[in-house]
Order: C-alpha cells, then structure tokens, then sequence
C-alpha cells in the first residue's frame, strides 16, 4: 500500500515517534483510511480507545451541541454533564459488589486518573495513620503511565530509567505470586495498584487467588488498593470492570481511554471514607471532566453499561478466541492466545530477532490493510473497537495469517515453539 501525504519522509514530532507515522484521514465503523483512500481495519482502536468504533454521528452531534453551548468553565465552577456523570460513575457496582464510590476525580489521560489515585491513597495514609505510612506496590510487567509518579510505579526499566531519579517510597513484587506479596506488604504502604490483565506488559491475566491475596492484604495492612482498569475497565472484557472477572475489591478505580468516546478524560472513582478525609484543594484539573468530554462520556456509559451490549461484547470476544487458537494451531511459532474478552495477545517464540521479527509483523501487517499493536516484547496484541462483527473478526485474522506466513518464510531459523 502507498501512502501519499505532503508530509512524507519527515515530521516535527520529537523523534520519540516513530518517523513513518502513518496519517491518518478518516474513519468509519472499523475501518481507518489514509489520505490516499487505502483503507485499514483497525485492530488496535487507537490503543483501546475507540471502543464505539469510528464516525459516530451520535458522539460527534453531543459534542458539537455541547461546544456551541458551553466547551470550558475550570474546577472552579461546575456543569450538568459534570455532575451527572460523576453521579454514574459514582453509583456503579463491580459485578454484584457495591464498592460504595462515593466520588470522581476528572482529569484527562490514564496516567493522570492514576496520579489521582495514588495522591489520594497517599493523603488518606497520611490523614488516618500519619506520614510513615507513604509506600506505593506495584507489579512486575505493570504499566500505569508516563508522568513521573505513574512512571514510578511502572516497574519496566525500559520506561523508568532514562528519568531517573523518581518518586521515592516505590516498591515492585512479581505479579500473580501470593506468597511474595505476603512478604513484600506491611503497614508501611500508602496503596497498591495493579491491573487485572497487563495490558502493556505482555497481557498476563490476574489469577482469582492473586486478587484474593490482594483483598486480604490490604485489608490487613490498611493499605488502598487500586485498580488501574484504564485498558481493561468499560466493556473491553466483556464485562463493565475487569476487577468482576477475579472479584477484586479495589477503594479506588482508574479508567480513561474508551471514556468519552475517544475524547480525552479520566476517571478516578474514589470510596467514601478516602472522600471523607479530603480538604478542599487537595486536587485539582483545570480541564478534566469539562462539559464536551463529560457530555459525550453519557452516551458511551449507557451504551456500555447494558448487560446486552455486554453479552454480545463476551460472544463476540469468544468467536475472536476461536480464530486465534487456530492461528496457535497452524502456526508451531505462536503460543497460546492470552489476555480477555476483546483484549486477546498472541505470544511469538523467537530468539534473538525476537525485536525484528514482531517489527516485520506489525509492519507487514500494515501493509497488507490491518492494524494490530504489541504487548511486552513478544505479544501482538489485538484490542478492536468493541463493535466489531463475527465477519471482520474472520476478515483480521485472515490477514493475520498470510503474515505470518510470510514472516515465518522470512525468518526461518529464527523462530521456535
Ligand atoms: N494505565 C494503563 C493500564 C494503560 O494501559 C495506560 C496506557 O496505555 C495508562 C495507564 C496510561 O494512559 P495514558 O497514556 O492515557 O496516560
């Protein structure tokens, strides 16, 4: 596929991007298009974002009314939209348990909904139990941001180190191992924060012992515990939280990318008794939770929080797991499809071209119309808009496979089970 763009070759965005951005026009339903018309079927919703898929005209009219009405007005003053998704959120269950979310934090990015998080977990500690209590846990493969606390608790050296030194007090422990988090979790911790599927770190799903464990402990040691479900939290498991499938009981909840539809805004749903501790000015946006995102976040909400949507999300997601295990099957270099609902990886065995090769898969995958993202350093991870049909589903994974043919054909040797 060509692409023509009058930006070929060279942009000014920093050269921490990539410099063969692809630009991209427009889209409709699944499908994106390039300025030269080809079309790709995006299996990567802009990184679990666009879960209502692309050229919403009900998404884009509440927008457009809400900006002639009114598009900004700062924390200082509120709006209706503001108020009434705070309302939502706040009196939403996980599953049949009622965390009793007595309020929400707005601001805009997930990185963001979890510096929230761990600023109120930290004023809470120090308010109930005073400042030695200050320690944040975090997990092995984890990912929770880029700002410099949410990258403090990403354990990946990758992210973190170039940005060194950061935030004091961060602790991580290996994921899914009960007995490490026994020994790692004392009074000393403020919060922890993990997710229930790693989306960045390679897709591993939380273990219903592990959340158990995590329940347990920070019950014990009084600490908050929260539940990044910015990838995984608004349908994407086919269910509203990801914290439902392994009855995680978290105090505080993150979620942002599909919230408004693909706009930017975060949510940090927080319970009562972290509420009651707070002090005027404590925290603060001046943009998050404004009147257009909020606006546009009510029509995702009440699509997303239907059990039918929800039903037809899971029977859906279970066709996309049939598909991937038969790529499992025909192709001996490809491991068992990881991760939930329609957030599913599939792992690569590889050697020491293991970076090139997932390179030459991404990219040829591109090139052949269908967009498909990484998980850690051997996953391709797929995570479409949450309204993809059974025959797109087909129509993917059939691209998927002539790639990996020919990438198998161009890397023999490099490969193994
Ligand atoms: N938390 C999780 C689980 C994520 O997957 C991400 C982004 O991929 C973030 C936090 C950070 O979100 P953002 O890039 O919007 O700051």
């Amino acid at each position: 596929m060509t692409e023509t763009s009058p930006f070929s070759g060279e942009h000014n965005l920093p050269r921490n991007y990539a410099a063969d951005l692809l630009t991209i026009d427009h889209g409709d339903g699944v499908w994106l298009f390039d300025r030269a018309g080809n079309r790709y079927l995006d299996m990567g919703a802009g990184i679990a974002v666009n879960a209502l898929g692309y050229g919403r005209d009900d998404l884009a009219d509440i927008a457009a009314a809400q900006m002639r009405r009114l598009i900004h007005v700062s924390n200082l003053y509120t709006t209706e939209p503001t108020l009434r998704l705070a309302q939502r959120l706040s009196q939403a269950r996980i599953g049949a348990w009622d965390p009793d979310f007595a309020a929400v934090h707005f601001g805009n990015s997930g990185a963001e909904a979890n510096e929230a998080a761990v600023k109120y977990a930290r004023v809470y500690a120090h308010r109930s139990h005073g400042g030695s209590k200050h320690k944040l846990l975090s997990f092995h493969n984890g990912f929770h941001g880029r700002t410099m606390g949410a990258l403090s608790l990403t354990h990946n050296p990758k992210y973190r180190e170039p940005f060194e030194p950061l935030v004091p007090g961060c602790v991580y422990a290996p994921f899914n191992d009960a007995a490490a988090l026994e020994q790692v979790l004392d009074d000393s911790f403020a919060g922890v924060i993990v997710e229930v599927v790693q989306g960045e770190g390679g897709l591993s799903n939380m273990t219903p012992e592990f959340a158990q464990a995590l329940n347990r402990l920070c019950h014990t040691h009084k600490a908050i515990l929260i539940a990044d479900e910015v990838q995984t939290g608004l349908g994407r498991t086919g269910h509203l939280f990801a914290s439902e499938t392994v009855a995680l009981r978290p105090d505080i909840v993150s979620l942002s990318k599909p919230l408004a539809g693909g706009l930017p805004l975060s949510a940090t749903l927080i319970s009562r008794r972290i509420n009651q501790q707070l002090n005027l000015g404590d925290h603060g946006s001046t943009f998050g939770g404004g009147p257009v995102t909020t606006a546009v976040a009510l029509r995702v909400w009440e699509i997303v929080d239907d059990s039918a949507f929800l039903a037809d999300v899971r029977h859906r997601a279970s066709h996309l797991e049939h598909r991937l295990s038969q790529l499992q099957q025909r192709f001996p270099f490809v491991g068992k499809p990881c991760g939930m609902g329609l957030l599913r990886g599939l792992p690569i065995g590889a050697g020491q071209r293991l970076a090139d090769i997932m390179t030459a898969i991404l990219d040829n995958a591109r090139e052949n119309g269908l967009l498909v993202l990484r998980s850690g350093s051997n996953v391709i991870r797929i995570a479409p808009p949450l309204v993809i049909s059974e025959g797109e589903i087909d129509e993917g994974c059939s691209i998927l496979a002539s790639v990996l043919e020919s990438v198998a054909a161009q890397f023999k040797g490099d490969l193994y089970e």
